[in-house]
């Protein structure tokens, strides 16, 4: 009788080794998915600005060699035990959401984007920078048949972060919202600002983003190079919001004067630098400052729907996974056009 061999299925990972070290395209064994997760065969990962925190060590507690990667999209290949509402060969992803406990004080009340013990793809375990990944099933989002798999990946940071900071910023319907940068982020705002029905003013560095940030649906196209932003927002009446995209806490500093009575600055681009405003500033004209980050998995579904319905696309470059270095220095250097894409 011949003796069965144990086939070692290989797979390819683009893994960081250590804080600050480059890329390594390693191949190891598929991961077997435990209780309450699933293994997918990921077919597209998105680079977002966030996958530096991995990259540069700026998070604390990674654990070394780390996979990034948090906007994945792939097919279930398989499901571990205790898993019910998920079935094999189903098309799903994972955002930046990777998981919560369930049992916190915050998730107790429904809270679960600001659960203490949020696990983070790509930061809290192996992210989306390979063939195959295990994410807990909590942490997955059904990704519509009319979305590919590299259009749906960028909705899952870059789309979730935007849409729903947009929606809880309390700006209505003809409002003015002022988008801070036209990149990954940035293109994706002023789509949803434009299909949220309010008058649109891109903000960016250069000429030569005029016609995309008109074609994204910009009422206004405001070059932060050699215009004065703040005064081109209070000649339009001030901005009710300033949705911040630009991981730049200066360019944040002196734009805040151009939200109008009761506007708000939302920021989701994240910078180290502090942000510079003085309490006059806030209390004149009662603005505020808020934070935004992400969202749960129900969120990132209705994103997807809202894209869906509205014709909402991220534009992107891909590339293949043995290129992520090339594709993260791209998306560092802020020249990718708009978001980097990962294929597997
Ligand atoms: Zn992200
Ligand atoms: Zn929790």
């Amino acid at each position: 009788m011949a003796t069965p061999t144990i086939a070692v299925r290989p797979m390819k990972s683009a893994q960081i080794p250590k804080p600050g070290a480059d890329f390594q395209i390693i191949e190891r064994e598929i991961p077997q998915p435990g209780a309450g997760q699933v293994r997918i065969k990921v077919q597209a990962c998105g680079v977002c600005h966030s996958d530096a925190f991995t990259k540069e060590g700026q998070w604390p507690g990674i654990q070394y060699p780390r996979v990034p990667g948090h906007e994945v999209v792939g097919t279930i290949d398989e499901v571990g035990v205790g898993v019910t509402d998920w079935k094999k060969g189903q098309r799903t992803g994972v955002g930046w959401h990777g998981g919560h406990d369930g049992t916190c004080l915050y998730c107790r009340r429904g809270d679960f984007r600001n659960c203490q013990n949020l696990k983070v793809p790509g930061i809290s375990y192996d992210g989306g920078y390979q063939q195959y990944m295990v994410a807990p099933a909590e942490a997955l989002t059904a990704i519509p048949e009319t979305l590919s798999d590299v259009e749906a990946a960028p909705l899952l940071c870059a789309g979730i972060t935007t849409y729903n900071s947009l929606r809880h910023s309390g700006a209505m319907p003809g409002d003015l919202v002022a988008v801070l940068g036209i990149g990954g982020l940035g293109h994706l705002a002023v789509q949803f600002a434009n299909k949220f029905g309010y008058k649109v003013a891109a903000i960016g560095r250069g000429a030569e983003n005029a016609p995309l940030a008109k074609k994204f649906g910009a009422s206004v196209y405001i070059d932060n190079k050699v215009t004065n932003a703040t005064e081109a927002l209070q000649q339009l009446g001030g901005a009710q919001v300033i949705l911040a995209t630009a991981p730049s806490s200066k360019a944040m500093s002196e734009l805040f004067d151009g939200l109008g009575p009761n506007g708000k600055l939302m920021v989701i681009g994240v910078d180290s630098d502090p942000i510079q405003v003085t309490p006059a500033q806030l209390v004149s004209g009662s603005r505020t400052i808020q934070g935004w980050a992400s969202g749960t998995p129900a969120d990132e579904e209705d994103t997807l729907r809202f894209a869906e319905l509205t014709g909402v696309r991220p534009m992107i470059e891909t590339y293949p996974l043995e290129k992520a270095a090339e594709a993260y220095a791209r998306m560092i250097s802020g020249k990718a056009q708009f978001r980097a894409v990962l294929t597997m």
